[in-house]
């Protein structure tokens, strides 16, 4: 267990591994305090501090994990470009009122013998699923772990990775994981790029064509309100769109339930639009309620 900070910052506290972790917590939960977690990869941004905020709304006591999980990296994806500095990542959360950041080695996490994996079928299979193989299975792993390391009363996930999202609400029912799963709104730049640790990859003129994204599933949420037999052409003609702009590759914009992700042909409420475009070395996604 180690101190950072100066006295006045709420939070002093990283530990790397889950016997110190869980001391804590239970000492926490001893004295009837509300605990939240909110999982992450660090390089933190104001979409991750958002996310501490608001579980500081629901709770006593926040704890931020910071893993960079090798299991959800595909073969051919940034883990060892992802961007990583503790330090200023402890500053920027307890500058949010954070207290408490896990931040376990690889080897706390997957011990040599590790074998199980967790699998999320209906809701994995579509959207990312198929262009991530293995993605969510690394990603509902962790944070099956994670959960079950820390047992908070909450845990915090933001829209932005709207799948995952609904992944991990799937798991919590299924495996009886009792924590509420909070959902956050998604935080953005001016310009409505989603914040993403990714968009650090982007160069100048990639950054000026990013928040395209953002601005075509607007679109498409507006014309799929205004004929809604049509989100299937609406879609197709999106991903024209974004090629046009300067996109090299849209993996797909597709037109959801909100809740089971299945994709719909015609709009009748409750819906999703989203969607995930190749822009030099990132990939980005994006989605949005339409209504
Ligand atoms: P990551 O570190 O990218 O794995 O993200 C950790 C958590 O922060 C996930 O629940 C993400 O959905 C959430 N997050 C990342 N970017 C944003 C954003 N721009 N707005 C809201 N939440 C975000």
């Amino acid at each position: 267990m180690s101190e950072i900070g100066n006295s006045k910052s709420k939070a002093k506290i990283i530990v790397r591994n889950v016997t110190d972790l869980r001391d804590i917590i239970s000492h926490w939960r001893l004295g009837g305090l509300i605990i939240g977690l909110i999982p992450t990869m660090g390089a933190i941004h104001k979409g991750h501090t958002s996310l501490v905020k608001e579980a500081k709304s629901h709770c006593d006591k926040v704890v931020v994990s910071i893993f960079v999980n090798p299991a959800q990296f595909g073969e051919n994806e940034d883990l060892d470009a992802y961007p990583a500095d503790e330090r200023e990542d402890v500053r920027a959360l307890t500058s949010v009122g954070t207290d408490l950041v896990f931040c376990p080695s690889g080897r706390e996490v997957y011990p040599e013998d590790f074998t199980t994996v967790v699998s999320v079928s209906r809701l994995a299979a579509g959207l990312c699923g198929p262009f991530r193989p293995g993605h969510f299975e690394g990603v509902a792993t962790v944070v099956t772990k994670l959960l079950l390391q820390s047992l908070p009363d909450i845990a915090i996930f933001g829209e932005k990775d709207y799948q995952q999202l609904l992944v991990i609400r799937q798991l919590v029912k299924d495996l009886n994981i009792p924590v509420k799963v909070i959902g956050a709104k998604i935080i953005r730049e001016n310009d409505g790029l989603a914040m993403s640790t990714r968009n650090q990859y982007l160069s100048p003129r990639e950054r000026l064509i990013a928040p395209e994204l953002n601005r075509i599933l607007q679109l498409v949420a507006e014309w799929v309100k205004a004929k809604p037999g049509d989100c299937e052409s609406i879609c197709r003609l999106a991903r024209t769109k974004l090629l046009e702009k300067g996109f090299e590759a849209v993996d797909y914009i597709t037109v959801c339930d909100s809740d089971t992700l299945e994709p719909l042909k015609t709009y009748l409420g409750n819906a999703r639009v989203l969607g995930a475009a190749r822009l030099g070395s990132a990939r980005l996604i994006d989605n949005l309620s339409i209504r």
